[in-house]
Parts: structure tokens; C-alpha cells; sequence
């Protein structure tokens, strides 16, 4: 035991070992006892390296392909980030630290990050305070919903409905409706926006909340923001900002100064934490003053000797959202990623961010229909109607994407657009990468008339040409097969 132990904290700088050798005196009960050693196979180094190597090249990911997958910003996450994440100090520290008598001491590194990115968080959006603990975006949303709802109560008020735009991403209907709302769908005209006369014919006292992206799904900033929250303010209901996306306009506008009351944020979109296979992300929620005292505890206090500390006392709050302080190493890397950049880094990523999806946009649009065709901010929405009517989907296109290297854009959302195609390109890649999409979207345009079979038969460099998805989802093989 001892000697497993010493192995795997063998050359952590200052780390003591715990006497933790297993008392000889206590005799096992021999039906515990195995008879003979397990057998655990026996491969060399080189062995293991090539499976794990072979197993990682089946996956797609942002390290080995470009990944234009719209609404998921799929973008570079830096490095140095995971380097900092994985110092001692931060990975060895029990997450009950903070809250053992004089351990707190031990922990004020860490709570300093959580309160200083709070501050910066709340800075980037105008807000006054922030959560840290949600573990993902639709996990924000829902706590900003809960804090939209212990708001009315707090009120003496029952409101019954949620206001969500058709352009709107899944998971705001589904947070609004776990929170125990109804939920009024308002449709997009013809400028790619909410319609904004058919929200007012909507709006009632009986709205609590109206749930915006900004810019939306179809990558369009909602020019009419202010007298969206402006009507919605005047009925006593809240404006919830959906931040996944923040990375269009970080340093550019602010949700507070538009008239928001509730933000939340995708750390693992906007500010370059890995979305890593559904998790772990973190989406910490923002409110004005006025919310402040329903935000989920615990919450990390300043003390007046410049001391940090967790603080439960709070009788307004809608209690635990999450254990701790969320998922803390994502938060970390948040941290180091905003302090690199600074406020000019920050403005440099809305400008590229959106200056790559346009040039995307207008050079794919002489061959693919584009319903709202304006100026975009970090994405913007195809369709492939044109290629439909000669036989050739959206899909058909994703797959022929695979099979020239690069992962395909989000498709068949928002639902709004036949044949959608998503693209976001993000701010991190090359002019050279934007190019070769370019080329090859372009290129599949064209075999819609020279060769259509080659579509069909895309992906031709996978172990099996077109998966059954739905087969695949409900009888799962993941027996890995040599070709
Ligand atoms: C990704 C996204 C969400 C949900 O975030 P998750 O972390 O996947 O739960 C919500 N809204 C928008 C606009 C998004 O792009």
C-alpha cells in the first residue's frame, strides 16, 4: 500500500507522505483473500503508447482538425492554460479545505481566482455579481431561471410564462420549462431577428422572463435589444442575456449596458476551456444588483484584512447549485486565459472572430442560398436548397466534409432554416485553413452537378461509410474492428 502510494506522488515538490501503511495486526477474513494473483496483462510501454495513440487518431478533435461546428466554438484552447491547472497547488487541494478550521489559509489561492474572475466576469458584461458554479451552459440557464423565479416569489408574485425566439437553442425552452415555466415561442422575421411586435403582443404580467442570444443562433446582432428589454422591464418581467457566444462582442458591448438582468457564459465556448466529450464545462451566471442576494451559495467574500473566504449567510439565496465552487479547473483556466489576453486580447478576438465568419459568408454565398444574408457576427446559417433540389442535403455535404479532413458545421439547426448549415470559423484559425474550407464547401457545390454519386458515397475514409445513427444510438457496438 505504502509502496503504490509513494509511487504515484513520487516527485510532487514538497508534498509530505501521509502514514497510511496497512496495520499488520488486522487479519483479512480468508474469503477475501485471493487464491492466486490477477491476471493482468502484461504489455510493453511501446504496446500500450500505439493502442492509446491509435485509439485517439478515431477521434475528430480540435487538436487534429478544423472544427466549424456553429454555436460550439470549437476553437483552439491554449496550452499554457492545462499547465496552470495542473500545478500542485491547485490540483492537490481538497475541495473541503477551505472549510476545515485554519485550512482556509491553505485554500486563499484558489478562492482568489474564484473571486477575481467574478469580478472580471462581471466587468466583460456589466453585471454586478457572479456565480461560479454552474457546470454548463443549459446548468446556468436553468439557474438563471431558478433566479428569475425566486425573484417574482420574493415579490409576492406567480408568474407562468417564458419568452424564448424560434431561433432560440434548445436547451433555453427546456431550462425555462424545467424550472417550472410555460414557455411562449415568439418567430424570427424576415431581418433574422425576433419579431418584435408579435414579443409585444406576448408580453403580459404573467411573463416572468424573456430568454435572449444576442447575437443569435443565425449569428445576427438584434439591433432593437434595448426596447426588447425596455417592454419587457415595463411588465415586471426579467431579461435573461444567453452569453454561450460571448466571444462576438467581448469588449464591444455589454449585456448590463443594454438592459439585461441575468447573463450566463460558456467558459468552455468563449473563453477557451475544452468542451472535452460533453464535460466537464462551467456556465457562471451574472446578475444585477438587485438579484444579487438570490445567487446559488456558497459565495467567495473578500474579508476586510484582504482575506478570502466562503460565505453561507445568505437567507435570500436559492441554496446549492453545485458542489464547491463548480468545476474549479475549468474556472482556473478561464482565469489564466482572460489575465494572457487582457481587455486588447479580449477585443482582438470579437474583431477576428467576426471578421472570419464574414469572409466565410461572402465567399460561399455566389454558391449556397443564405436566408439572412447581412452582416454576421461569429457565425452565420447556409442552406443547402439549391443542392437539395438536385438530390444533394446538408448532409450528404457534412459527410463529404469528413472525409476531407475537416469536421462539418453544426446541421439542421437553428430549425428555422431548410437544409441549415452552421458555420462558425472562430478567431483562432488561419486564413489558409478558412481558404481550404472555402475551397472544398465550394467544390462539393460543384459536384452536385458533375458528380452527385461521390456525395452520396461520402465518407469515403471511414471504417463504415454511412453509420446508421439511429441504430448506433440504440444498439451500441463499440467493438473496435480492424478494416
Ligand atoms: C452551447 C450553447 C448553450 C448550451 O451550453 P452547454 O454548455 O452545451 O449546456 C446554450 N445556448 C447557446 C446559444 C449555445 O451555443
Amino acid at each position: 500500500m505504502q509502496l503504490i502510494f509513494e509511487k504515484s506522488v513520487k516527485g510532487r515538490k514538497g508534498l509530505k507522505l501521509p502514514n497510511c501503511t496497512v496495520n499488520p495486526d488486522i487479519e483479512f477474513p480468508k474469503k477475501y483473500l485471493r487464491a492466486k494473483d490477477v491476471e493482468l496483462p502484461e504489455v510493453s510501454e511501446l504496446d500500450v503508447v500505439r493502442h492509446y495513440t491509435n485509439l485517439s487518431k478515431l477521434n475528430f478533435s480540435v487538436d487534429s482538425n478544423f472544427y466549424p461546428l456553429g454555436s460550439c466554438t470549437m476553437k483552439y484552447n491554449p496550452k499554457f492554460t492545462e499547465k496552470i491547472a495542473a500545478l500542485d497547488g491547485f490540483l492537490d487541494l481538497h475541495p473541503l479545505m477551505p472549510q476545515l478550521r485554519g485550512g482556509g489559509m491553505l485554500a486563499q489561492g484558489s478562492l482568489e481566482v474564484v473571486y477575481k474572475i467574478e469580478r472580471l466576469l462581471s466587468e466583460i458584461t456589466g453585471m454586478d455579481a457572479f456565480t461560479m458554479q454552474p457546470l454548463a451552459g443549459a446548468h446556468g440557464e436553468l439557474t438563471g431561471v431558478m433566479i428569475i423565479a425566486a425573484y417574482h416569489r420574493y415579490q409576492g408574485q406567480q408568474r407562468k410564462y417564458i419568452i424564448v425566439p424560434d431561433s432560440s437553442h434548445g436547451t433555453n425552452p427546456a431550462s425555462a420549462a424545467i424550472a417550472g415555466y410555460e414557455v411562449i415561442i415568439v418567430p424570427t422575421d424576415e431581418n433574422g431577428c425576433m419579431d418584435i411586435n408579435e414579443f409585444k403582443n406576448k408580453l403580459s404580467e404573467d411573463v416572468a422572463g424573456i430568454m435572449l442570444t444576442c447575437p443569435n443562433t443565425l449569428g445576427i446582432y438584434n439591433s432593437q435589444i434595448k426596447s426588447i428589454c425596455d417592454a419587457a422591464h415595463e411588465v415586471g418581467a426579467l431579461v435573461y442575456y444567453d452569453g454561450a457566444n460571448l466571444n462576438a462582442i467581448l469588449g464591444k458591448s455589454r449585456p448590463g449596458d443594454l438592459g439585461f438582468d441575468i447573463v450566463h457564459l460558456n467558459l468552455h465556448k468563449t473563453f477557451a476551456t475544452p468542451h472535452g466529450g460533453g464535460g466537464p464545462g462551467a456556465g457562471p451566471v451574472g446578475v444585477i444588483k438587485k438579484l444579487k442576494d438570490f445567487l446559488p451559495i456558497s459565495r467567495v467574500k473578500m474579508r476586510t484584512d484582504g482575506t478570502y473566504a466562503l460565505d453561507y449567510d445568505k437567507p435570500k439565496s436559492l441554496g446549492f447549485i453545485a458542489p464547491f465552487c463548480g468545476n474549479f479547473g475549468v474556472i482556473l483556466k478561464s482565469y489564466a486565459y482572460i489575465m494572457l489576453l487582457g481587455k486588447s486580447g479580449l477585443i482582438a478576438v470579437a474583431e477576428r472572430a467576426v471578421l472570419n465568419a464574414n469572409y466565410c459568408r461572402v465567399l460561399l454565398k455566389k454558391y449556397f442560398s443564405i436566408p439572412y444574408d447581412r452582416m454576421c457576427m461569429h457565425e452565420f446559417v447556409i442552406s443547402a436548397q439549391l443542392q437539395k433540389e438536385k438530390g444533394i442535403s446538408a448532409l450528404d455535404i457534412a459527410k463529404y466534409l469528413i472525409s476531407k479532413g475537416i469536421h462539418p458545421p453544426t446541421i439542421y439547426f437553428p430549425l428555422i432554416v431548410k437544409e441549415a448549415m452552421m458555420i462558425e470559423p472562430t478567431e483562432t484559425e488561419s486564413k489558409e485553413t478558412l481558404d481550404n474550407f472555402i475551397e472544398l464547401m465550394i467544390e462539393a457545390a460543384k459536384l452536385c452537378d458533375s458528380d452527385p454519386q461521390k456525395l452520396h458515397d461520402a465518407p469515403d475514409n471511414m471504417p463504415v461509410k454511412r453509420l446508421d445513427e439511429t441504430k448506433a444510438a440504440r444498439d451500441l457496438n463499440l467493438r473496435w474492428q480492424k478494416s
